[in-house]
């Protein structure tokens, strides 16, 4: 039997970068569920629909498709929309949206089913506490908010993105993170269960193999 890892945490904290190595040293699948919530907003932008029209936004989200190739590209609708819904403009709508209960009920039951099959690594901020709460390895990856925005700065320069400067940066990503983890429903937290990995001081490598170390034990049970 294959497992699931659960990586919750604030943006930036390198969870997705993470979440990809890892799988690749695991033959595992990253199921990145912030880009489900991205795709959300991307779409209802582009339609003009005010992300806080809950009816809107959950009737525009029933028709349409998202798919998370295992390799990473994101599709809405059919477009590769991989670029696009990484523009900063997206990632406070994603937070928007995803303040929105009935947007998360319908995300998080195609998340559920997606992971159904195990062999999954899923990074969000409630995976460990509503999505996957069976998850055999909880991970809470957190860094400072410093640490974050530097590590944003360089990711959209090297593709390509719009840049703001640090301290820009630096701002929207604390404005994210208070949204996410004071809204209504399934705030950002830690689970009970999971194991808190502080990533501000860790070369990439050095993450990978702390999560390593933490899954091992499960990873040995694999049949
Ligand atoms: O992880 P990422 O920064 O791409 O997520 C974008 C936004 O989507 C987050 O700021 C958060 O508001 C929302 N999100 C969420 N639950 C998840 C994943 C992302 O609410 N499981």
């Amino acid at each position: 039997m294959r497992i699931n890892i659960a990586i919750d945490g604030p943006s930036a904290a390198g969870k997705s970068t993470i979440a990809k190595l890892l799988c690749k040293e695991l033959g595992y699948v990253h199921l990145d569920t912030g880009a489900m919530y991205r795709c959300t907003a991307l779409k209802a932008l582009r339609n003009n629909i005010p992300l806080d029209e809950e009816e809107a936004v959950c009737h525009m989200l029933e028709g349409t498709d998202i798919t998370l190739k295992p390799e990473g590209s994101v599709f809405l609708d059919g477009e590769d929309v991989s670029k696009a819904i990484r523009e900063d403009a997206v990632s406070m709508a994603a937070s928007d949206v995803s303040k929105l209960q009935h947007v998360r009920a319908d995300l998080v039951a195609r998340q559920q089913e997606m992971a159904k099959a195990k062999g999954f690594i899923m990074d969000g901020r409630d995976i460990g506490t509503v999505v996957l709460t069976d998850a055999e390895v909880k991970i809470y990856m957190t860094a400072s908010a410093h640490a974050r925005a530097l590590r944003r700065l360089k990711q959209n320069q090297e593709s390509g993105l719009s840049v703001s400067d640090l301290a820009t940066i630096e701002k929207e990503i604390e404005a994210r993170d208070w949204q996410d983890m004071h809204r209504e429903f399934s705030p950002l937290k830690k689970a009970d269960d999971a194991i808190e990995v502080d990533t501000s001081n860790l070369t990439i490598e050095e993450t990978v193999a702390r999560i390593r170390e933490i899954a091992e034990p499960f990873l040995k049970l694999e049949g």
